[in-house]
Order: structure tokens, then C-alpha cells, then sequence
């Protein structure tokens, strides 16, 4: 017999099976040696009250063993001489699109401008140690995409709970543990990831898919408004529909689609910094004790948005028990975002801590990126990629990639503001809220290290201005967040993409260039891991249909 219950009972019950069992022979009238096994079937933590409990769903067997999967399976066939698919970018856009390709009797052919996730990971050493970044291999580029080596948070604010069932049982499928299933804000941890993401890349493999690593997309090839295939960096031509999935940091992606009149335009974004706290002082304040989190709680979690003069101001991609990492993806750039292990054990938690910004809030605000030199550079980037384009049509190219540029402005004055180095320019919070410039800063997980540096003073006051007021707001919904313990770290600017490559609703193609279906975080459709994993899946089947058509 199987029986489910819903709990809600002490944390240190809900971490230990046999507790749980005693638990439920006493509380459920149940005899203790018939319960065989337990299994969580949802868990959250209420931490609103000072006596923290955890909510458990839970199914209990008596009598009889677990027969059912504690995830569902997919099947993968294989698909070799079926028609072929190219995907651009192996994030979980492009990951996602290409299994479900699979799944739908195509044959996807992965094209990815970064290395595999293993030989990635030395590229991301190097970012800390010599300060030098690779500009086809770092924490936006390379297999695995953005979110590879991250926090791989997998919860999102979709509310189709089916498409996201569906993303969540193919990682467990590919060696995920099933606690993602379970859990209310489920996460895998930098430290589990790439495995999961190699077992992937071996899946599309077996089935009779490609992957090509070290490949860049240069250029779509387009007839009569049809994408026939990509260009590539090694000389090869790869032919097909394709799924683009390139992520929002590929900047050259961008600028060819404009230059090449393929239509985007420009979208909000979030900037703001990094704020990192002692892990112990979060768990403090989240859990009401001193103790902190003691031996069977997680490292607590917050999230703060309030709205300050018009525009949103929140904490973005909380990392509990994590790390600051150096996400820059080209020279001349410091931009900061975080990850955490599974177990989530550093000293320190991180969030985003961001200030949304709207593009007329670039054109008209006291922020001007039509200054000589840097608007004659920028034309002069367009003008390589299409040498026809004439004043009028860089002027509108220029708008539309105005959000982007204002990204590119802040990540290179924090490089120049960190001494030219990978170094971050930072403040203590508080310091930050009284505009003073802090004489000394806390212990950081950030390797590359920081430098005090008036943060208040150098970024654009619509930011700063907005950054401390919301952070005032915060520290009075939380007593103890606002402290000189915190350290806000320059510049948070990937939150999302700054560009939406447009694409019909239906049909999810790209609104004039037939066959070319624009995917993920990087095309505006997506923001995080499980977003982009669903994406993937809806191009796939749309790429699909137009098989169809
Ligand atoms: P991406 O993941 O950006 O993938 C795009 C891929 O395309 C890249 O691999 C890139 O190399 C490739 N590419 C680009 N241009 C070309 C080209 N011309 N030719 C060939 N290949 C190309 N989200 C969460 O939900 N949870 C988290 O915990 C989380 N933590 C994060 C931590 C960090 C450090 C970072 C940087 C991001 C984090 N995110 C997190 C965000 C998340 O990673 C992204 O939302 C997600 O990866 C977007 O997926 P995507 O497939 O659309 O694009």
C-alpha cells in the first residue's frame, strides 16, 4: 500500500529517514516496521517564524518496495540520416533544442565557439590567476554555456509547470541528483554540473548528432530571406535551419544581425554590483538565531524588489554559501557574477543587487554614449560587417544596440577603476549608502581580488543613487542586512540580454528571415538555466513544424 502525507514537522526530522519513519508511525497511526520506505516528493523551508519547519510531501510504502522511477525517462533514438539541424551555442538553450531535436526524429548538429566543460574549466583558472581572459573560452563561453559553472539555481518564475517537469527530469536522466525534483528552490551546484553537461553532449553524440567545439558562428548564410545555414570560423559551411542560442554575451552575434539588417532592438536591462555577506550573518538574520543555520538547514536564501523613483530595484541570482567569480568575456572588461557548490558551504553569500534600466533612460538620462572617438569606433565595428550601411542606418543600428553599449561602457570603467586588471572595484555597503570611500574591505571570495574604490562616485548616479536607496529600504525590512560587514562588488551587467532578436509568436521564426529560429537568454526569451532549457525545447519543435510546413 502507498499512503502520502503532508507534513509540516522540525528540520531535523525532515533530514533523517528513520526520524521521519517514527515520525509518521506515531503521528499517522502506522505500524513502524510495515513503513518499507519513504520518498520526498516536495520539500520547502518555512523560516518566517522564529521555530523554523520544513514542509515536506512525503509518500510512505507499506508494506511493499518503491516500483515507480523517481524521475521520468525520455527517449533518445537515433537519428542518423535525418534532417539536419544546426544549432548555434551549447548552453542550455541550445542543449535543451538539441535533445528535444532528437526526440522529434532530427538530427541537430551543434555548433559551439568555446571548449568542452572539462578543458574550460583551466580557462577559467586563468581569468583568476594571470588576469587574462579568453575571449572564446570563460564563464559565458564554452560547453554548458553561461550557467556551467554557476549556482545552477533551476527555479524560475514560469509558471508552466509541465515545461519545467520536463527540463528537470532530463538533468536527473543525465545524472542530476532527483533532489531537484523535490526541492521548492532547487539547485545542482558548480561542482556537479559539467558532468551532467558531458552526459548530455553524449546523448546527442550516440543518437547520431554532432557537436562541434572551438567553432564560431561568423555568419548566417541567407537567400531570399531564408536561412540555408552558418559560416564558420574553421572554414566549414554547416547547411540547415538553424536555432540561435548564442546567449547575451555574444556581442558579435548581435552587431552582425544588425549589420546585416536581421531585426533586433534594443530591451531593458539590470545593472548594479554584486553584494556579498558573511554566509554565518545571512543564516543569522534568515533564520532568526544566532546559531546560525545550524547542522540540518541549507544556507539561507533572500530576495528583496522594491521600486525606487520608477524603476526596479532587486537581488538578482542569490548564490547562499558561495563564490564572486570574474565573468568577464573579452579584454578591457570586469563584470562580476556568482556560483555556488552543491553543498553550498563557503563562508559567503552573494546576490545580484541590481537596478533595472530602460533604454530611453539611456537617451535621454545623463548618460551619453555619443561621444567622438567612441561613436566613430562603434560605427567603424558595423561598417567592417556590412561596408554598404550609410549614416542614417548606423544611426538606428546605434539605438538599437544602445543597452548594450551602455553595458560595454560600465564593465570597461570598472576594468579601468580595478587598475587594468581582473582586480574588482569595491565598497563596503554602508560606506556606500554614506558616500564614503571604505579605508579597508572585508575577506572576499573573489580570487582575483579587490580594490576600495567610491562606487557611489563613478557609477551613473540613475544607478547609484537608486542601488542606495533600495538598500536602505532592505536594511530596514531586514535588520543587520545593511552593514559595513557587506561588500558591493563592481559591475553586475549580464542579468539579461540587452538585445531581443524579434521571432514570430507562432511560429517562433525570426519575423523576416525565414528558418532562422532566435532561442534562449541571448535572443530575449529566456532568463536562467530552466527558462532556457524550455526555449530550447519550443525552437525544437517549431524548427520541427517548419520541417512540416
Ligand atoms: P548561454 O548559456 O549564454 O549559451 C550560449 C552559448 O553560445 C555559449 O556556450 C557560447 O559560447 C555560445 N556561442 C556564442 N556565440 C557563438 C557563436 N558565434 N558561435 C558558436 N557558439 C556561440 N541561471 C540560472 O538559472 N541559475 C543560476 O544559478 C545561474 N547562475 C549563473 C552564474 C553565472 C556565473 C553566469 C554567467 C550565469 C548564471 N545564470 C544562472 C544565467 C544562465 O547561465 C543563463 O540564463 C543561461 O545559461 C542562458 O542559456 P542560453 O543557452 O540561452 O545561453
Amino acid at each position: 500500500m502507498i499512503q502520502e502525507y503532508q507534513l509540516r514537522i522540525l528540520p531535523e526530522i525532515a533530514a533523517n529517514e528513520q526520524k521521519l519513519k517514527e515520525y509518521l508511525s506515531k503521528e499517522k497511526g502506522l505500524n513502524l516496521r510495515d513503513i518499507t520506505a519513504t520518498r520526498i516528493l516536495k520539500r520547502s523551508i518555512d523560516a518566517r517564524q522564529r521555530t523554523i519547519f520544513v514542509n515536506l510531501k512525503v509518500r510512505a510504502y507499506i508494506r511493499e518496495m518503491p516500483k515507480d522511477d523517481e524521475y521520468e525517462h525520455t527517449i533518445y533514438n537515433k537519428v542518423e540520416g535525418k534532417p539536419q539541424v544546426i544549432v548555434v551555442g551549447a548552453g542550455p538553450g541550445g542543449l535543451f533544442a538539441a535533445l528535444r531535436l532528437i526526440e522529434l526524429g532530427l538530427r541537430p548538429v551543434v555548433i559551439e565557439r568555446g571548449k568542452d566543460v572539462r578543458e574550460r574549466k583551466k580557462d577559467l583558472a586563468q581569468i583568476s590567476r594571470e588576469h587574462t581572459v579568453d575571449p572564446e573560452s570563460n564563464y559565458s563561453f564554452g560547453e554548458g554555456g553561461a550557467g556551467a559553472y554557476s549556482d545552477g539555481k533551476l527555479y524560475t518564475r514560469s509558471k508552466k509547470r509541465g515545461n519545467i517537469d520536463k527540463i528537470l527530469n532530463v538533468f536527473c536522466q543525465h545524472g542530476a541528483s532527483t533532489a531537484i525534483l523535490v526541492d521548492a528552490h532547487p539547485h545542482i551546484g558548480t561542482d556537479k554540473l559539467p558532468r551532467v553537461i558531458e552526459n548530455m553532449r553524449n546523448t546527442i553524440i550516440e543518437c547520431g548528432g554532432e557537436v562541434h567545439f572551438q567553432t564560431r558562428m561568423e555568419a548566417l548564410i541567407i537567400e531570399n530571406d531564408e536561412v540555408k545555414g552558418i559560416e564558420t570560423n574553421t572554414g566549414k559551411i554547416f547547411l540547415g535551419p538553424v536555432i540561435l542560442a548564442t546567449g547575451h554575451s555574444a556581442r558579435d552575434v548581435y552587431r552582425w544581425l544588425a549589420a546585416n539588417h536581421v531585426a533586433i532592438e534594443a530591451k531593458g536591462i539590470a545593472v548594479g554590483v554584486r553584494l556579498e555577506h558573511p554566509a554565518m550573518l545571512i543564516d543569522q538574520i534568515q533564520y532568526h538565531n544566532k546559531e546560525g543555520r545550524g547542522k540540518y538547514l541549507p544556507a539561507a536564501e533572500y530576495s528583496f524588489v522594491t521600486q525606487v523613483e520608477g524603476r526596479g530595484v532587486y537581488s538578482f541570482c542569490m548564490c547562499p554559501g558561495g563564490f564572486i567569480v570574474p565573468a568577464a568575456s573579452g579584454p578591457e572588461q570586469v563584470v562580476v557574477n556568482g556560483m555556488s557548490p552543491s553543498n553550498r558551504g563557503s563562508r559567503w553569500s552573494n546576490s545580484g543587487m541590481v537596478v533595472e534600466v530602460q533604454p530611453e533612460d539611456l537617451i535621454s538620462g545623463e548618460w551619453r554614449v555619443e561621444n567622438g572617438e567612441l561613436a566613430a569606433q562603434r560605427n567603424e565595428q558595423l561598417l567592417a560587417l556590412n561596408p554598404s550601411l550609410n549614416n542614417s542606418q548606423l544611426s538606428t543600428l546605434n539605438s538599437q544596440l544602445l543597452p548594450l553599449y551602455f553595458q560595454e561602457e560600465q564593465e570597461r570603467q570598472c576594468w579601468l577603476q580595478g587598475g587594468r586588471r581582473q582586480t574588482a572595484p569595491a565598497q563596503r555597503m554602508q560606506d556606500f549608502t554614506r558616500k564614503k570611500l571604505s579605508y579597508d574591505l572585508p575577506e572576499s571570495s573573489y580570487s582575483p581580488g579587490l580594490i576600495s574604490s567610491p562606487l557611489h562616485f563613478w557609477m551613473p548616479e540613475f544607478i547609484s543613487k537608486r542601488l542606495s536607496l533600495g538598500f536602505q529600504q532592505f536594511g530596514r525590512y531586514s535588520h543587520g542586512f545593511l552593514t559595513n560587514e557587506a561588500v558591493m562588488i563592481g559591475v553586475e551587467t549580464r542579468t539579461s540580454s540587452p538585445v531581443r532578436i524579434v521571432r514570430d509568436k507562432e511560429t517562433l521564426q525570426h519575423t523576416t528571415v525565414r528558418g532562422l529560429f532566435p532561442c534562449g537568454e541571448g535572443a530575449g526569451y529566456a532568463g536562467g538555466i530552466v527558462s532556457a532549457g524550455v526555449d530550447g525545447e519550443r525552437c525544437a519543435e517549431a524548427v520541427a513544424n517548419y520541417f512540416n510546413r
